[in-house]
């Protein structure tokens, strides 16, 4: 039990350290693990309520657990949603939200930007099941709002977008959404509510793939929706339950913990990303710079507006290529003189991590379609670590200088 409850108007550096579930009798600081499936109920009486739902109290890991708990009222503070569900990976989150929210006939308008996995489980996934879809171009706002038919229920934004750093106007989106009846839902990986708080913006649901900078050390797979009580009790929880997509406890504990230094780490990346951009942007064996903060970046009045003043961690670069051939071999050849930093698909680590998006996250794409993304066989993407600006620049100059 917690002896001391909270006061209540902390903000949100303490609530990120501070909020979790009641400490146990041992008075533990560093919040409690719980490694049990299952709970031993104190009465025959008291267990009936807990399943009939009239008393609070865990049954089952299906149902719920402490360490997921803490995680889940920690993240929804952050985000400043009422609720919010913890689920085993991003995907899981989406999955959840789509299956909660949709039935048969129902539509979906989102960003032809998004993550790959999204995009294939609503266009693909959830239309054998007759949900249909319509892509719209990530920032063309008066695409969105003519996708939008009688029977749209959601609309579903990422931003910014992978790799190309898109943003979008989340209360524009969000002001269309309601017009027209249905909710606004929000992908914030990118952003983390350090830099974007999406449901103050009018979203109604926010989606996480904690596996990213929630955690931010690279070390487990989470996610979770964010979104009102009584979407999160009503709509989400039931399919919870009976689905089974719940979040590990031990996950749930590292992702916790992840949380308390969320701010610091970005906003350090976030500078650390800003400085590689400029810099990257003045080298001679690069042709054009992908990031919010930067003054070239289509949308950055609106991505400073939106993001508080910052770009995030994530930047993608083309290196200088007259053809696609040439622009892949010389890409490779910058990510094969790495000795510092990682070629990783994955995103939101300490560590610094870089990708070629046309033979990973975009290769089953055609190469029309990739042309029509704009992702270019030069295009190298970089999410920002926490090492020393000089170490990223000289382990990236060890390839862009010897084209
Ligand atoms: C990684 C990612 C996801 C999926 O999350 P997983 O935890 O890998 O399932 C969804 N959206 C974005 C923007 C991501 O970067």
């Amino acid at each position: 039990m917690s002896q001391h409850p909270l006061p209540n108007d902390l903000h949100l550096a303490t609530l990120a350290v501070r909020l979790a579930a009641d400490r146990s009798q041992y008075g533990e600081n560093s919040e409690a693990l719980y490694l049990t499936s299952g709970y031993v109920q104190p009465s025959a009486e008291a267990s009936a309520r807990r399943f009939a739902g009239e008393e609070e109290g865990y049954t089952y890991g299906r149902s719920g657990n402490p360490t997921v708990s803490s995680f889940e009222m920690r993240l929804a503070a952050l985000e400043g949603s009422e609720a919010c569900l913890a689920t085993s990976s991003g995907m899981s989150a989406v999955m959840l939200m789509l299956f909660s929210l949709l039935k048969a006939g129902d539509h979906v308008v989102y960003s032809q930007s998004m993550f790959g996995s999204t995009l294939k489980l609503i266009g693909s996934e959830f239309a054998r099941f007759g949900v249909e879809s319509t892509v719209v171009p990530q920032t063309d706002v008066a695409a969105w709002k003519a996708a939008i038919r009688p029977n749209t229920k959601i609309l579903f934004a990422e931003t910014p977008t992978n790799p190309l750093t898109e943003v979008c106007d989340i209360a524009a989106l969000a002001d269309m959404a309601h017009n027209a009846g249905a909710l606004l839902a929000v992908d914030n990986c990118f952003a983390t509510p350090v830099l974007q708080r999406p449901m103050a913006m009018g979203a109604d649901i926010v989606m996480h793939s904690g596996t990213k900078y929630l955690d931010g050390q690279g070390r487990v797979m989470a996610g979770a929706l964010c979104a009102s009580e009584k979407l999160i009790k009503e709509k989400c929880l039931p399919v919870m339950k009976n689905s089974g997509m719940v979040l590990s406890p031990f996950n749930a504990w590292v992702v916790l913990k992840g949380l308390e230094t969320l701010d610091i780490r970005m906003r350090a990346q976030s500078e650390r990303a800003h400085a590689l951009a400029l810099w990257l942007e003045q080298h001679p064996a690069v042709s054009r710079v992908y990031y919010p903060g930067l003054t070239s970046h289509p949308q950055h009045a609106l991505s400073m507006k939106q993001m508080s003043n910052m770009g995030g961690a994530v930047l993608s670069f083309d290196v200088k290529a007259a053809d696609p051939q040439t622009g892949r071999t010389r890409a490779f050849h910058v990510l094969d003189s790495l000795r510092t930093l990682s070629l990783c698909t994955n995103l939101g680590d300490t560590k610094t991590l870089l990708t070629h998006p046309a033979s990973t996250s975009h290769g089953k794409l055609s190469e029309d379609q990739r042309q029509a993304a704009g992702i270019g066989q030069g295009l190298i993407r970089v999410a920002v670590g926490l090492e020393h600006l000089d170490d990223m620049k000289a382990d990236l100059l060890r390839g862009l200088e010897t084209l």
